[in-house]
């Protein structure tokens, strides 16, 4: 408005929305000098989409500037009526707010010399955008669906535009956390009024307020508050001849330049894609299954010598972006190193840097070295280091083997249950005083009361209860009973474990593992290592600083002669020969164990990195290559590719053997709580047998006039020192039962204390305790 130098403006809104999209004006005309008039209108249907009460308004106000911020659906009809009624002439100037605008049919208002001024954020003429479009809708037509969100210039409605380019950056954030942190699925619900989040969700607004990616609607790129910056806006014109044209741009803190309309062509395809129509050279090296010479009884020429993973890449790729090709293989047999004494790198990236191939299209690992020098695709495959061995050997049968079903731990913490509730059966079997009895059932004084917990008898009980065969005397006094229970649901829990265990480990094969992973390989020298020299895995180990790794080099740079090896395949042949262990990167182990069965690949992955596709830096490749690789995944190309050439095609599925189960050792992990319930029942059987304890002696104290306490001290005094007790007129002697030997050591009745009268209830006749050892 004030580029065009308006003083006097009518502002048409229908909606609350569009009527805040004008407070920017509202506040600028509010703050500026006096002169400016501001007409604010509402667009209110008087009947059924009928606007002409408003718009005649205008004609009245003699309104002949007009911004107009109003819905998509109802524009036409507005601009349709305001024409009927004559505010669409050569008087009139129009601004159009909304940024769909131009995707509405104005064709009928062209002839009407209106200035009608619209804007758009998306640039059709834009070589990226115009080729994510044709992409869009080729996609749209070959699935079938209907093209309603393309507007009449082939463009996207600014919706569909902004959600394709959200998505897109979401993408790309979550691709960069999940490369620093393991990204863990979380189902959340919406209608949960419950505060639950999804931990990843801040760090993903971060990454994306941090990404700058290309879009359809221009650079996405957000300032510290996530508002999106650095866009520019396309001002459009309605012209007679043309149509809507663009005249000029709007960019931020930049401002408005008109520079008058010129027509948009269709951009050529040679600056859309740079491959397009070109003959390139791709070099590539022999790898099984990625290059590998055909077999053939004709003789090949050209590209039709080569098969395998990489040339069917190589051919996808020419289809999507057009271009002719020639494979070409490396000449030094190097995948890339760079030689500091003369400044050149070897090998496929130096063929791309001097010139001599136009990209590098095979099992190249992207580094950051390598990165530096070359531009590098997105990966086509993620891998990893890991090491190709010998497979575990058949082990002779040990004559241990009944221990394997229980690691130590367990069988030490067996031991140990044993022993305490041997221990607590022989004390609560004393101290209760339900578990001493009369021996003879016809003396109704007894002299003698007898247990049957001697020490003897209560390792001996807990043995039988272990082994599941029980004794002929069982416990009485609840305390022990108590006790005995849970050491029989202990045994039952352990015994069905341990059978069902070794049933399992007696079937199953022992093998073994001389190593497991890395630590082991770096622990020893009597199996040599090594690594294909000097592709990626040797540069890993060569810059590691962990200890292990550098270990590693130490020992391969030392043997280098011996250990490393110049190609993949010969580094397996040497560990089919034995006695050597080969790092290389496991979709190569893959491939190889799939087809010698000999060999398996041992432990996890040592690092991860990707496969990329290596162009001259500045060759413009890169992005044409990337948005060609993302269509092949989603195409599930590369999946159909491996699974050709891994499984299916030269020997694939050789070592399909379904794996030979190993038992894993139960520990505490997994037994851990039935030894806690032990624990527990031992605890409550002593509680028990210390109320019992409380009550016996309540009861004595009760019928011999005694004090309470005084019971109780002798009760235990006696349990203690396993020696004699009693007291005159009372008990007779206590001894275990079945013992023989009854002499009268122990206490003679002088030495019994007498016990302090509390008013004597009963008394018996004096005894004497024996007590006859355990
Ligand atoms: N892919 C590796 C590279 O690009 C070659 C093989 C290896 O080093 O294990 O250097």
């Amino acid at each position: 408005m004030i580029r065009y130098g308006w003083t006097k403006v009518t502002l048409l809104y229908d909606t609350n929305l569009n009527l805040k999209l004008l407070q920017p004006i509202l506040q600028h005309t509010a703050a500026a000098s006096s002169g400016f008039i501001i007409n604010l209108k509402q667009l209110k249907p008087e009947e059924d989409e009928d606007y002409r009460g408003v718009l005649k308004e205008i004609v009245a106000n003699e309104g002949e500037n007009i911004v107009l911020s109003c819905d998509l659906e109802i524009l036409f009809t507005v601009l349709n009526q305001a024409q009927q009624i004559g505010i669409v002439t050569g008087k009139q100037n129009w601004i159009l707010t909304n940024l769909d605008a131009h995707t509405a049919d104005l064709s009928p208002f062209k002839y009407d010399y209106t200035n009608f001024t619209l804007f758009r954020l998306i640039d059709p003429g834009n070589p990226f955008v115009y080729r994510i479009l044709g992409e869009i809708v080729e996609e749209e037509i070959r699935m079938g669906r209907s093209l309603d969100f393309v507007d009449f210039s082939g463009g996207l409605k600014l919706d569909a535009a902004l959600i394709y380019d959200g998505v897109h950056l979401l993408a790309a954030a979550l691709g960069q956390l999940s490369n620093v942190q393991e990204l863990q699925l979380q189902s959340l619900s919406c209608e949960d009024s419950s505060t639950q989040f999804w931990k990843h969700g801040s760090s993903i607004v971060n990454y994306m307020r941090a990404t700058i990616l290309p879009g359809i609607t221009g650079p996405i790129r957000f300032d510290s508050y996530g508002q999106r910056t650095d866009f520019q806006l396309e001002v459009l014109q309605l012209l007679e001849e043309h149509g809507v044209v663009k005249v000029g741009n709007w960019v931020e803190g930049d401002g408005f330049n008109i520079t008058g309309y010129h027509l948009e062509s269709k951009p050529e395809p040679s600056t859309i894609n740079p491959m397009f129509n070109k003959s390139l050279t791709v070099t590539t090296i022999f790898n099984d299954p990625y290059t590998m010479l055909k077999e053939d009884t004709k003789l090949l020429v050209g590209n039709e010598r080569y098969e395998g993973f990489i040339p069917d890449m190589v051919h996808i790729l020419s289809t999507i972006l057009q271009f002719n090709y020639t494979l070409r293989i490396v000449e030094d047999g190097q995948y890339g190193s760079y030689d500091a004494n003369t400044g050149r790198w070897n090998g496929m990236i130096g063929e791309v840097l001097t010139g001599e191939a136009d990209m590098v299209v095979a099992d190249l690992s992207i580094t950051t070295s390598r990165a530096a020098a070359v531009e590098f695709s997105m990966p086509w495959m993620n891998l990893g280091i890991s090491i190709i061995y010998q497979k575990p050997k058949k082990a002779a049968p040990s004559l241990l083997s009944f221990m394997l079903p229980f690691s130590d731990g367990v069988w030490i913490a067996m031991l140990a249950a044993f022993i305490l509730v041997a221990f607590l059966t022989f004390f609560i079997g004393r101290f209760s005083p339900n578990e001493w009895f009369n021996p003879n059932f016809c003396i109704l004084e007894p002299k003698e009361v007898e247990t049957q917990w001697t020490f003897c008898n209560s390792v001996w009980h807990t043995v039988g209860a272990l082994m599941q065969q029980g004794t002929e005397f069982c416990p009485v006094a609840l305390s022990t009973r108590f006790l005995v229970g849970v050491f029989y649901f202990f045994t039952l829990i352990i015994v069905s474990s341990y059978t069902a265990n070794l049933a399992a480990s007696l079937t199953a094969e022992m093998l073994e593992r001389p190593i497991e992973n890395a630590e082991d390989l770096a622990k020893q020298t009597e199996i040599k290592y090594g690594v294909v020299y000097c592709g990626s895995t040797c540069n890993f180990f060569k810059t590691s600083t962990f200890n292990t790794y550098s270990t590693m080099w130490k020992f391969m740079s030392d043997n280098k002669d011996e250990v490393m090896v110049g190609s993949n395949k010969e580094g397996v042949e040497k560990v089919e020969a034995g006695g050597y262990a080969f790092m290389m990167e496991d979709a190569g182990i893959q491939y190889i164990v799939e087809r010698r069965c000999s060999l398996a690949q041992i432990g996890g992955n040592l690092d991860t990195k990707g496969y990329g596709i290596a162009t001259r830096p500045g060759s413009g490749f890169k992005d044409l290559l990337d948005s060609a690789i993302l269509k092949m995944q989603e195409n599930g190309d590369f999946h159909k590719l491996k699974n050709k050439w891994w499984k299916q095609k030269r020997g694939g599925g050789q070592c399909l053997q379904s794996a030979s189960a190993s038992v894993t050792k139960l520990d505490l992990a997994n037994l851990g709580g039935i030894f806690l319930v032990t624990l527990l029942g031992c605890g409550l059987a002593g509680l028990v047998c210390i109320l019992e304890l409380i009550w016996g002696c309540y009861q004595d104290s009760q019928e011999f006039g005694t004090p309470w306490g005084f019971e109780i001290k002798q009760r235990i005094e006696f349990a203690y020192r396993c020696s004699s007790f009693g007291r005159k007129g009372r008990m007779a002697s206590m001894r275990y039962k079945n013992e023989s030997r009854m002499t009268s050591e122990g206490l003679s009745e002088s030495s019994i204390d007498e016990p302090p009268k509390t008013g004597g209830v009963k008394r018996r006749n004096s005894y004497h305790i024996h007590y006859p050892g355990w």
